[in-house]
């Protein structure tokens, strides 16, 4: 069998077993079988496989079938342009995260960005993406978890920023020593009813996913701290999930009434960012206020 044979006949399969990816994904596993880069498979596409290599193909085949995400059989992920390294203890980037690092470079061209916080770094795809395109910035990276930091210190390695990025160990802003302009985040938001239901599930950590009883557990205590965490006209930019725009504007709305709050939606029209924006006199502690100002969400106004 061709490795153009193979290819094929591996598509055929993971379409038929509804993985929405095929192309792409039987490209990345039978380069992982034959560890060879993109242009030499491309090169190689009629070379037959020799047995051993088929087998192992097939072998990878089968666990991605069994539910195993292609980036943890690789072990590869790319974000932003960016290759990471990836295992089990870490969240798989996503793409629609991507969002999140241009809102926070767009910020950093009309406002002072020297110091940036990324909350559940995970494996740092966020951090080191921010690190490598704003070369002057200040970064910490935080996560609860001691194994996602070694991941996270392992990819600041391989990109050349372990000097670059602040690696914290602790919950949200405990560990942060001081106030940062830019406060970024992909807090977990999944509903916890929903959580066995989404695609990885039983693969990727609970932790990263889990967002308590509505999904907004994490974003609500993250918001509560960030009052005295930034600098005086400082930003927070947080990833949400589909159809919580209208709960997590009007929960910043309360906590910071004079704030300006913008939400950017992603690639397929969902809100997905939320940023949040002091004005020197709305840093400091948050102001409870039970009525709530209009505000400008991108081009549509929430009364
Ligand atoms: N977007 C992720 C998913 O759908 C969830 C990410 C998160 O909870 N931050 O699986």
């Amino acid at each position: 069998m061709t490795l153009k044979q193979a290819l094929n006949r591996a598509r055929g399969i993971l379409v038929a077993n509804n993985i929405e990816e095929a192309h792409l994904e039987c490209e990345l596993l039978l380069r992982q079988a034959l560890r060879v880069s993109q242009v030499q498979l491309y090169l190689d596409l009629d070379h037959e496989l020799g047995s051993k290599e088929e087998e192992d193909f097939w072998h990878l085949i089968k666990r991605r079938l069994g539910g195993e995400p292609t980036a943890y059989i690789t072990g590869h992920r790319e974000f932003y342009g960016l290759d990471f390294y990836v295992e089990p203890s870490v969240f798989i980037p996503r793409p629609e995260s991507e969002l999140l690092v241009e809102k926070a470079l767009k910020l950093a061209q009309n406002h002072t960005v020297s110091s940036i916080a990324e909350i559940g770094t995970g494996c740092g795809a966020i951090a080191i993406s921010l690190a490598l395109n704003l070369p002057q910035a200040k970064i910490y990276a935080t996560d609860i978890s001691a194994s996602a930091l070694k991941v996270a210190l392992f990819n600041c390695q391989k990109h050349g920023v372990v000097n670059r990025i602040c690696l914290l160990q602790g919950d949200m802003l405990n560990p942060l020593p001081e106030p940062v302009d830019l406060i970024i985040a992909n807090l977990p938001y999944v509903k916890e009813v929903e959580l066995p239901q989404i695609g990885p599930a039983g693969f990727e950590p609970l932790a990263a996913l889990n967002g308590g009883w509505d999904g907004l557990e994490k974003i609500r205590q993250l918001c509560q701290q960030v009052g005295d965490r930034l600098c005086p006209e400082g930003s927070l930019l947080l990833e949400i999930g589909q159809g919580q725009v209208r709960a997590v504007t009007t929960f910043l709305c309360r906590l910071f009434p004079s704030a300006k709050i913008e939400v950017v939606p992603d690639l397929s029209g969902i809100d997905r960012v939320v940023s949040l924006t002091f004005s020197t006199a709305t840093a400091g502690e948050p102001e409870f206020d039970t009525n709530l100002p209009d505000v400008k969400l991108g081009n549509w106004v929430l009364a």
